[in-house]
């Protein structure tokens, strides 16, 4: 039995985490649930956004499930995803990608793989505001460290499963020095993968190329900014945000989350698409080593996903979300 944290969050967390734990219910998933919540739900009820009793869990059980957190925009607490990310240095954010049969898209043979930088550039936290002055300064921290981790997890990743190519999105024409560093990093990777191909592109021409002909990607790496956006870019891709999955992983922790936010919009009617989080509860399942139950349930999501009336609305059906959790269940 593996014991693992599980964060519903805020918004449409406590829903799509619900149809996830059915499911893993169903399956019979050798998984015990922690349950720990953190966020604006948890500050309303207890004063605390991230109680003391989460980080005891994160920290003896090393992995965990997190539905979104809902992050005040302009003013207010620090991104509670930030924060865990920077504490435990999750630094790899790994955020697949791909067209799946029964998803109606745009687009067909898309297979690709981000990994963003979790930990630094402008997600850094260094801000400062001069109102005398009327300037507000951001500043984009890239280590040497950091980008030599997050290029060498890419290259590794893309060796060990078989991909062809690894391609660094960055801004170096323009960001000469932090930019510089990961294509340094990402060549000095590329000297220890020789069989992987590396090529580096700059982000304006990174988004056009794959709005415009996405199946030539295979792994992409990118620094923190630049990767949030590719990866929402991505999701629109493959059929939304309500399907596409992410991990932040570290050497010694690993938090499975969605790509989405807390979906306020929709929050408490039941619209929700759980793909999204099952589908980030699946790479949980691999990373721990329960390979069969991953492919079970991942089966029966597929399946699902084929008959559009048993999918939510994003994806042009009529079921809720615990009605789509029921047909998975159904064909498990
Ligand atoms: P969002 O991802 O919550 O929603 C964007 C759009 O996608 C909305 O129309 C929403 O209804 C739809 N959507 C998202 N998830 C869906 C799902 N599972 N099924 C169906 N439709 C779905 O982005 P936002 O509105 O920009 O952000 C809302 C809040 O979430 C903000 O406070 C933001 O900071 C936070 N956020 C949290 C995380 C996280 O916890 N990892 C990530 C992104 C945003």
């Amino acid at each position: 039995m593996h014991v693992v944290t599980l964060i519903p969050g805020d918004g449409i967390g406590p829903e799509i985490t619900k149809a996830v734990t059915d499911i893993f219910a169903a399956a019979q998933v050798p998984v015990q649930w922690e349950e720990q919540n953190a966020g604006q739900t948890t500050f309303d009820q207890s004063g605390e956004l991230i109680p003391n009793a989460l980080l005891k869990s994160l920290e003896k059980n090393k992995v965990a499930l997190k539905g979104p957190i809902t992050t005040p925009v302009g003013k207010g607490f620090r991104s509670i995803n930030v924060t865990l990310r920077q504490k435990y240095d999750l630094y790899q954010n790994v955020r697949p990608s791909r067209t799946t049969p029964g998803i109606k898209t745009r687009y067909e043979g898309i297979d690709l793989v981000l990994f963003r930088e979790n930990t630094e550039g402008l997600y850094s936290g260094l801000e400062m505001w001069d109102e005398r002055l009327g300037i507000a300064d951001a500043v984009a921290r890239v280590t040497v460290e950091g980008s030599r981790k997050i290029c060498r997890a890419a290259f590794a990743y893309a060796a060990k499963h078989g991909r062809k190519k690894v391609t660094l999105a960055h801004k170096a024409n323009i960001i000469k020095m932090a930019g510089t560093l990961m294509i340094n990093a990402c060549k000095e990777a590329s000297l220890e993968f020789p069989e992987i191909v590396f090529e580096d592109k700059i982000i304006d021409n990174m988004c056009m190329q794959l709005v415009g002909k996405p199946e030539q990607f295979d792994v992409i790496v990118t620094t923190n900014l630049f990767g949030d956006l590719l990866s929402d870019l991505c999701a629109g891709l493959v059929g939304g945000l309500g399907v596409v999955a992410g991990a932040n992983i570290g050497d010694n922790m690993a938090i499975f989350e969605a790509v989405h936010g807390s979906a306020p919009d929709i929050a408490g009617q039941g619209k929700a698409n759980p793909t999204a989080l099952l589908r980030s509860a699946i790479m949980m399942l691999h990373h721990i080593g329960e390979h069969a139950k991953a492919e079970q349930i991942d089966k029966a999501l597929e399946a699902t996903l084929m008959n559009q009336e048993e999918c939510t609305g994003d994806l042009g059906g009529k079921a809720s979300t615990s009605q789509f959790a029921q047909s998975i269940i159904a064909k498990l």
